[in-house]
């Protein structure tokens, strides 16, 4: 990979003349609420359909002006990502795989018809608004800099049709545990009436229409009184695929553990993949397969399920402590976090913090 430094030097910091005052970011930092404070920059990259990504920058955060007929406003041609900073007991900052998020956006993109950014340029943008605003990563216990790199058409036109006009920009959000309090268990409601992603879709891209379909949903499993939703295949209606925002994995009595395989309509989370890794370490049977709900359901009243845990980059590893829904409903073991949900938690956050050796070379210095 290209030296950081080289992928910096291409961002021009056009820094803000007006940032934070210290006492007002330190506030903001002692108790952020997850994506409603931002820091005081922003990264950005144009791109134009005759010269390419042209411009790297990285300038005061503040809104966009668009034309009324911007065409991500239309057509949503639009994708992001969700990765985090954390900042290391030494005072340095990191991030977890960032080319895994590189690799993933620039997948999404070719979905949505979007022009690639380049992983250099991915990470340069990232580290060069890192660097810029590192006063704003938080040092607190379970916290970090949430950070969003996202892409959209902005060329003012009506047709339907990839947008010759594109900009990326990447934001960033302090914020504190995702738990506060302590690891909480999250009910789960398996949706009957409707689908996240279909065969063909855009299930496998982050793409910001995948996520306005699943709202419905999410509030149909609130008012069932669940916390999160869980989508099934629309082909057969009969195989779990993940919540609207993370994976699942399901832990059986035998030791093994199962996630659903990967059809082209469930997100590859980062999370999940270095889960798989961190399982196998332990020499544990992970299988990746299609997962009848049938099959958990029953799992769940005889036993032989022993722990349920979703994962995602926001909260890590969440464990599950209800499963339901239009025909049943399963406390998951005694209800509260399962021993492996919290080891491998423990074992993941571990090496994101620098409290464990990062013996897979996961992290990266910005
Ligand atoms: N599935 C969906 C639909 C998601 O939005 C996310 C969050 N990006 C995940 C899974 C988990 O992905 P990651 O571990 O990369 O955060």
């Amino acid at each position: 990979p290209a030296e950081l430094e080289d992928l910096v030097a291409l961002f021009d910091v056009r820094g803000t003349d007006a940032p934070t005052p210290d006492d007002e970011r330190e506030a903001a930092l002692a108790q952020p609420k997850f994506g409603t404070v931002f820091t005081d920059h922003m990264a950005r990259v144009t791109w134009r359909q005759d010269s390419g990504w042209l411009d790297r920058r990285v300038e005061k955060y503040g809104p966009l002006q668009l034309d009324p007929a911007t065409a991500v406003l239309h057509y949503a041609q639009e994708i992001f990502e969700g990765m985090k900073a954390y900042k290391h007991s030494d005072g340095s900052v990191w991030t977890f795989r960032p080319d895994a998020n590189a690799a993933r956006f620039a997948r999404s993109a070719h979905r949505l018809a979007l022009p690639a950014l380049s992983v250099d340029d991915f990470i340069g943008s990232i580290a060069a608004l890192v660097r810029t605003d590192k006063a704003w990563v938080p040092g607190g216990e379970d916290s970090s800099l949430y950070l969003r790199p996202f892409m959209f058409a902005s060329e003012p036109f009506l047709g339907v049709r990839p947008s010759a006009e594109v900009e990326y920009l990447c934001i960033a959000s302090p914020v504190g545990p995702y738990f506060a309090g302590g690891v909480k268990p999250v009910s789960i409601w398996v949706s009957q009436d409707y689908h996240r992603a279909g065969p063909g879709g855009t299930g496998d891209a982050k793409c910001g229409g995948n996520y306005a379909s699943s709202l419905l949903p999410q509030t149909e499993a609130q008012r069932n009184g669940c916390d999160q939703v869980c989508f099934l295949d629309a082909s057969s209606d009969t195989y779990l695929e993940e919540l609207g925002g993370m994976n699942i994995f399901v832990v059986m009595a035998d030791g093994t553990v199962h996630t659903p395989e990967l059809t082209g309509s469930i997100l590859e989370g980062v999370t999940r993949s270095s889960i798989l890794r961190l399982l196998a370490d332990r020499d544990l049977d992970v299988v990746e397969r299609k997962i009848p709900l049938t099959d958990v359901v029953e799992g769940l009243a005889d036993g032989s399920v022993r722990e349920i845990f979703a994962c995602g980059t926001a909260a890590v590893v969440t464990p599950v402590g209800r499963l339901a829904g239009g025909t049943f409903d399963h406390v998951v073991g005694d209800g509260e976090p399962g021993e492996l949900t919290m080891a491998i938690r423990t074992e993941l956050t571990d090496i994101q913090y620098g409290r464990a050796e990062d013996r897979h070379g996961w992290m990266r210095r910005l």
